[in-house]
């Protein structure tokens, strides 16, 4: 992961090494570098203006003109920058003050979510909290289904409409997919919030349903969802993967939902790492979690001092 940009820095900065002092045309040339590095990462082209700003003129004040090393000091402002740009701190899940809190998905179709909902589920199950799952991707024909499956691995409760009605159930029920029709995704919403209150789980998980590419009636869906259920926190689930699409998609679900916080999922295949450095940036929330892989405990906390050392290494 991150290994042309990394690559690339490395690159950069070992032309800059054994210099005893930067001239403003080394500084040119390195920022030039560290540009073409972070656009062929795909990260969007106004933060890499932005970020590529901060560094020349930090690179060109004092502190590197009078450091030892100005070559690891460049290292060092980079470093800082990235971390700035990726966040600075983590970004902890807010509790409600009266359980359950819930957490609502959003993202598009494949990003994701309804494995990151047994994962978020798990994790939180770990840390000693009673986490329900609530179906309410009724979009998708195996939605359901499938949470109800990913449920099952992380030793979770879900709440999935039965046919005819949106009462709900505890178990995996095993019904055939065909025979299965679903109520609406707000009430199914809602009464899985309901449930979770009813039966004291402390937190609630609603997995929604997410399109091919952003587009009205899925996002009008999804705000329908949020006004109706009040989530603690909405996470947007994006696919690390997704190139420059990244920014629109995020931008677009940021009107739509009003996220409060990012999911970078796929992070384990070779993604270039541009989303993760573009998202904080133009949508100003953070990223709280990385999906790692397709078992229920590849979640990780994103912590932005370790991924900007992962893109420095
Ligand atoms: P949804 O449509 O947003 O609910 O997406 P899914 O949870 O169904 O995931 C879509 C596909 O991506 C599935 O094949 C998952 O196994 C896969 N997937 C999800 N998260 C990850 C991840 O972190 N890493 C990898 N490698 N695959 C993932």
């Amino acid at each position: 992961m991150f290994a042309t940009l990394s690559d690339r820095l490395t690159a950069t900065f070992k032309n800059l090494r054994g210099k005893g002092r930067l001239s403003e045309s080394d500084v040119n040339k390195a920022v030039r570098d560290i540009r073409l590095a972070l656009l062929d990462a795909d990260v969007a082209l106004p933060v890499v203006k932005r970020f590529t700003t901060a560094v020349r003129e930090r690179a060109l004040g004092e502190e590197v003109n009078q450091a030892l090393n100005p070559a690891q000091q460049v290292v060092k402002i980079v470093n800082e920058e990235l971390v700035t740009i990726l966040g600075g701190e983590t970004r902890q899940i807010r509790f409600a003050k009266n359980p359950p809190t819930v957490i609502m998905l959003a993202g598009l179709q494949g990003s994701g979510k309804t494995t990151f909902a047994g994962k978020l589920g798990r994790w939180l199950k770990d840390r000693g909290h009673t986490p329900l799952l609530v179906a309410a991707d009724l979009q998708r024909p195996n939605a359901v289904t499938q949470l109800e499956v990913v449920g099952e691995r992380a030793g979770l409760k879900v709440f999935a409409p039965e046919r005819g009605n949106v009462g709900g159930h505890d178990a995996v029920a095993g019904t055939g997919e065909g025979t299965r029709s679903f109520g609406d995704p707000v009430s199914v919403s809602r009464a899985g919030v309901e449930h979770a209150r009813a039966q004291q789980h402390d937190v609630v998980i609603v997995d929604t349903a997410g399109r091919l590419a952003v587009d009205t009636n899925l996002m009008q869906q999804a705000a329908d969802i949020r006004s109706a259920i009040q989530p603690d926190e909405v996470l947007f689930v994006i696919d690390a993967m997704i190139g420059q699409a990244a920014v629109e998609t995020a931008q677009a679900f940021h009107e739509g939902v009003a996220f409060t916080g990012v999911v970078l999922s796929k992070l384990d295949g070779d993604a270039r790492g541009g989303a993760a450095l573009s998202i904080r940036e133009v949508t100003g929330e953070p990223i709280m979690f990385a999906s790692v892989g397709e078992k229920v405990t590849d979640i990780e906390v994103f912590h932005p001092d370790r991924m900007a050392g992962r893109i420095l290494d």
